[in-house]
């Protein structure tokens, strides 16, 4: 089940990333590309996935509504696949996540670890989702992909929660992406170079190409219970490209996620 989330109230630099949902579903519609995943699942065929719109977040307690209604979703056996929105919202998703599935593994694809204890004194920037995850204990592992930012402060913080750091400059690392029990996807678009997809607030050089994303996407192996694709900004992106890579990386989450 795919569910909009359009919230960028916690990013740090700029704001465009809640514009992000709608316009990935427009290019996963869109009629240049086929419905097929490069697996062989036809995202076309009716009832293999659906969607349940955006979130209504104007006025509301935005970090109370995700959780509710993600809690929702999975109450109701469904795999919620969150479009954000910046990267704050994994906390509150999962929040629900690990309620129902104890000892998760998330695989984190980032240039940025995203563990700052604070970040210009907010605890809940998107800058620290995954501090607030870990010192919860809503997940047994994180294994984080694609880490090209690492500061003092954050390789402690790793050291401290235990993360798996698979750093840009040692990949592939298609081997380490297995997990024994349920498994979460969370993918943060400036994981990818620049170059691939420029529309993200924080344009940091020196990334994954498209194929290499996708490749230690197909590369996992565990079962997947939920996932979000984060922090797309179209108010940076060039004619849409950043879309249309967002869509495709979209389109191999889901197809992951169906064809098991
Ligand atoms: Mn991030
Ligand atoms: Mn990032």
């Amino acid at each position: 089940t795919v569910l909009g989330i359009p919230f960028d109230g916690q990013s740090s630099y700029l704001r465009g990333a809640a514009e992000a949902p709608g316009k990935i579903r427009e290019a996963l519609a869109c009629e240049s590309s086929n419905s097929w995943t490069e697996t062989g699942v036809n995202l076309g065929a009716k009832g293999v996935y659906e969607d349940c719109g955006d979130l209504a977040l104007a006025g509301a307690d935005v970090f109370a509504v995700i959780e509710n209604a993600v809690g929702e979703l999975i109450s109701k056996g469904r795999r919620p696949v969150s479009l954000g929105g910046d990267h704050s919202i994994t906390y509150p998703i999962m929040t629900a996540v690990g309620k129902k599935h104890s000892a998760l593994t998330i695989f984190h694809f980032d240039a940025h670890p995203d563990l700052y204890d604070e970040f210009e004194g907010n605890r809940f920037s998107h800058a620290c989702p995954f501090a607030r995850i870990m010192e919860a204990g809503l997940a047994g592992r994180l294994v984080q992909i694609g880490i090209r930012t690492l500061n003092q402060h954050q390789r402690e913080q790793a050291e401290r929660f235990g993360v798996e750091v698979l750093e840009m400059r040692s990949l592939p690392a298609h081997q380490a992406l297995k997990a024994a029990g349920p498994a979460y996807i969370s993918f943060d678009m400036d994981a990818l170079d620049p170059a691939y997809a420029p529309g993200v607030s924080h344009r940091e050089p020196g990334g994954m190409s498209v194929r290499e994303a996708i490749a230690h996407l197909h590369a996992i192996q565990a079962e997947i219970v939920a996932a979000d694709l984060v922090e797309y900004n179209p108010l940076r992106d060039i004619s849409g490209t950043t879309a249309t890579v967002a869509a495709k990386i979209l389109k191999e989450i889901l197809g992951k996620m169906i064809a098991g």
